[in-house]
């Protein structure tokens, strides 16, 4: 059995996904959290995890990893997955307008010819499917391998698994800098004394790079932020998770001024709820009317029966960016001990699984199942330059 001693930095997804993964092969984890569990992005977004917005490339093939991977892994988490809200019901892109269902068209086809399922669908099986969507609509594509989760219920699902299988959890625990040995990562600085071990997975989400730093690396992880409506509980409206064509240029966008676009879902409760928005505002938590109504508009563009439905609250959480678009999955090779598992920006709750089963394969310098390289730590996007030393400290 692996007793290697793993502290992972941030209970979100993407912590409470490796602490997971890492204990149940049988490293001895601790996970260390600021706040509490899932209590930062991870709570504050929406829970799709998707194919279907992702060309071909890697974080593709990070996200059919992840996809094939998320109902074993609920599986073998068993009765601790009940606030999970697993539910594959397929996501349906759609256009209304004549370029973007030419775009649609090539983005698909460019996606079959990696793997996915993408099946064009004309306007009577559209109408089957989604009978609220608007009739303004001229190509749709249904991806029968979206689906979707409760976020923070699947974050606390992963991490009780974890501490079933031995790991540990410290909340309230911030950690403020490194203890370096020899040039190695040796121990976390907290408030209540250093935390040492073999190795630390910085998954601190938009917080990582401030942690990195903390450790003495730079990391260019930057907020992004976003916003969703939700309604009150309605009758069954929306069936699948619909979004509109100009989503995927949105994500792909790393426009910092205000992009938004229709992401439209049910959830289990019956509330509907209206994505989403990205700006680059540093960590400005501000709720903006502007940001919401333009959210608003687009829902109601794609389903125009939403307009007389009551608002009963908005939200935001800040997505981890990276410049490249690409999660930061691996060692850092300035600071041998230290490891990353961030950067997912709006995909973080997708992609969790997947990190998780490279960064326990990287660890135990495994083969990986996909191609890790392009997550690498060592890019130009994510390698900042306002280095500070890394001095050598004694504990
Ligand atoms: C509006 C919106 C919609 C979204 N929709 C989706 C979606 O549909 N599908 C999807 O896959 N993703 C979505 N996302 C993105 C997803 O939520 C994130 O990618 C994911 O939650 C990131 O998880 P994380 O664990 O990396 O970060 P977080 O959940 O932020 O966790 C980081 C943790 O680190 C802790 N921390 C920070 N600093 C320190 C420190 N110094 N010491 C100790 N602990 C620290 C924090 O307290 C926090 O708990 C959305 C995001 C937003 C904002």
């Amino acid at each position: 059995m692996n007793r290697t001693r793993v502290v992972v930095i941030g209970a979100g997804i993407i912590g409470a996904a490796c602490a997971r993964e890492l204990a149940v092969a049988g490293f001895d984890v601790l996970v260390l959290d600021r706040a509490g569990a899932a209590a930062a992005t991870t709570s504050h977004g929406e829970g799709n995890i998707l194919v279907s917005d992702k060309g071909p490339g890697p974080e593709l093939e990070l996200a059919q990893l992840s996809r094939q991977l998320w109902p074993e892994v609920l599986a073998a988490v068993g009765e601790n997955s009940a606030g999970v809200e697993w539910d594959p019901k397929g996501g349906i892109v759609v256009a209304t307008t004549a370029e973007g269902a030419e775009g649609l068209r090539r983005f698909a086809d460019t996606q079959r010819a990696a793997g996915v399922r993408a099946e064009a669908m004309d306007s009577d099986a559209l109408t089957a499917a989604e009978p609220f969507l608007t009739e303004r609509r001229t190509a749709a594509v249904y991806y029968p391998d979206d689906a979707q989760v409760q976020p923070a219920g699947a974050a606390t699902a992963l991490l009780a698994d974890a501490l079933r299988a031995g790991a540990r959890l410290r909340t309230g625990r911030e950690v403020r800098g490194a203890v370096v040995r020899g040039g190695r990562l040796t121990a976390l600085r907290t408030a209540d004394g250093p935390v040492a071990a073999d190795a630390f997975v910085n998954a601190a989400g938009p917080w990582s790079g401030e942690v990195a730093r903390r450790l003495g690396v730079p990391l260019d992880i930057r907020p992004r932020r976003g916003e969703v409506l939700v309604t009150t509980p309605l009758p069954p409206t929306v069936f699948h998770k619909v979004y509109d064509a100009d989503y995927v240029g949105a994500v792909g966008s790393g426009a910092g001024d205000l992009q938004t676009s229709a992401v439209v879902e049910s959830t289990r409760a019956g509330s509907v709820l209206l994505g989403s928005s990205r700006r680059r505002v540093g960590f400005d938590d501000r709720l903006r009317p502007e940001v919401l109504s333009a959210i608003a508009a687009k829902a109601l563009r794609l389903f125009p029966s939403l307009a007389g439905v009551h608002v009963m609250r908005a939200y935001g959480g800040f997505r981890p960016y990276v410049p490249d678009h690409l999660p930061v999955i691996g060692a850092d090779p300035r600071l041998p001990g230290l490891w990353h598992a961030t950067g997912h920006e709006g995909a973080g709750i997708g992609l969790s699984v997947g990190t998780a089963r490279l960064v326990r394969e990287l660890l135990t310098g495994s083969q990986t199942t996909i191609d890790a390289s392009p997550f690498r730590v060592d890019r130009p996007a994510v390698l900042g330059t306002d280095a500070p030393d890394v001095s050598e400290e004694e504990s």
